[in-house]
């Protein structure tokens, strides 16, 4: 039987934040991941090239939150990038989110001004009063050629449902601009690790109190874990209530299957990103990683991303019906005393990165009382 007074479930961010604010506190913290690494799918390494990779897929961090800026700074150096995305439209590569240049590269306007922009908004956009669905979201904002060249098919690709099946909060997660602004996030801190993320991780979980057991199903070791203060519990909810009877129904999860493909050529693709918005392949978007950082390379590694609906967990399917399900669980969640769901797949909420850590550290902060964070930096 083991002692320890914090146990957490998953060495995502969400486990990691809670992980690191307790150890600090000088709780004895135990971590319990099934996958053979920590930083759940932020995990990269360095690739036979010499390029950092990340395993589940590119991930960009950007926040306002200068509270989560500052508490990401403590454990390692981050430089200044600013994402962006091209997609592949017609045999020519337009930025995406949609501005300016978007509309004048696929329709051959000439617009000049925001003012140019907006009218031509006004003009294609079909008005809808408080848009239900991802659709009447896009139909609203850009109109119905945009909606059918840039958004349908990725949205059926991405998630096996068609923007009308979704929430429009799927949809509004990508904003249109008057302007050229090409980048994809608009937050005031926009940055990625050095090294990459597995180190964050690694200094964030690399704590005397911090035991972390790899390569270990909570399911496995229920029966085991006794005596704790407090169990944190980072999966996803149906997952942690499947031995209930009562509770059968499953959510929905996408996931996505990576193709690597080592390529001896200096690059691939112009950008970081190029996104497939069409029909004519099965991916979504293929991501050429040595254009993070600016990595240095004689060679380059690509990778095709497809979603599908078997797989690890990464994204939850937001829409009427899985809200409803969830609920469900949330109920049964609600009557456990000192066991506590938090992160993407236990909220089910499609959480950015920084949503994540803040959820944690606020729930740490309610949980203790505390206003303050203190102590470990982490670095060296
Ligand atoms: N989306 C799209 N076309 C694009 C980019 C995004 O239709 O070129 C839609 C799609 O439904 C996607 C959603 O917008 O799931 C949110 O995009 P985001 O880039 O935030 O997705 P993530 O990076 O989290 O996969």
């Amino acid at each position: 039987m083991r002692q320890q007074e914090i146990v957490i479930v998953g060495a995502g961010i969400s486990g990691s934040v809670l992980a690191e604010r307790y150890a600090c506190q000088g709780k004895k913290v135990l971590v319990i991941e099934k996958r053979d690494h920590i930083g759940g799918n932020c995990f990269d390494y360095t690739d036979e090239n010499g390029i950092i990779v990340s395993k589940y897929g590119a991930h960009l961090f950007h926040t306002n939150d200068r509270e989560v800026w500052e508490y990401v700074n403590r454990f390692t150096i981050w430089q200044p990038w600013e994402h962006q995305v091209v997609a592949r439209v017609d045999e020519q590569l337009v930025p995406v989110p949609v501005n300016r240049n978007t509309v004048n590269l696929m329709f051959g306007e000439n617009l000049q001004t925001d003012q140019d922009m907006k009218q031509w908004l006004e003009k294609n956009r079909i008005p809808i009063d408080q848009p239900t669905n991802g659709e009447e979201a896009v139909l609203n904002s850009v109109g119905l050629e945009l909606y059918e060249k840039l958004f349908k098919h990725y949205t059926k690709k991405q998630w096996d449902k068609y923007p009308d099946e979704l929430d429009a909060s799927v949809l509004n997660r990508i904003p249109v601009r008057l302007n050229e602004d090409g980048r994809y996030f608009s937050d005031r801190y926009q940055a990625i690790p050095i090294g990459g993320y597995t180190r964050l991780f690694e200094r964030m979980l690399d704590h005397p109190n911090i035991e972390v057991m790899l390569n270990t199903d909570y399911a496995d070791l229920r029966d085991d874990l006794t005596g704790f203060e407090k169990l944190f519990y980072t999966g996803p909810i149906d997952r942690f209530f499947e031995f209930k009877k009562n509770l059968q129904e499953k959510l929905e999860y996408r996931s996505i299957r990576f193709e690597f493909e080592s390529l001896d050529m200096e690059f691939f693709q112009e950008n970081s990103v190029v996104n497939y918005p069409g029909t004519e392949v099965d991916f979504t978007r293929i991501v050429e990683y040595k254009h993070f950082g600016n990595q240095k390379s004689s060679k380059t590694t690509i990778s095709r991303e497809f979603t599908v609906d078997h797989g690890d967990p990464y994204y939850p399917v937001p829409n009427p019906r899985n809200q409803q399900v969830y609920e469900s669980y949330r109920r049964e969640a609600d009557k456990l005393s000192n066991v506590y769901f938090v992160g993407r797949l236990a909220s089910y909420k499609y959480f950015n990165m920084d949503q994540a850590f803040r959820c944690s550290l606020d729930l740490y902060h309610q949980l203790e009382e505390e206003s303050v964070v203190t102590t470990n930096t982490g670095l060296d």
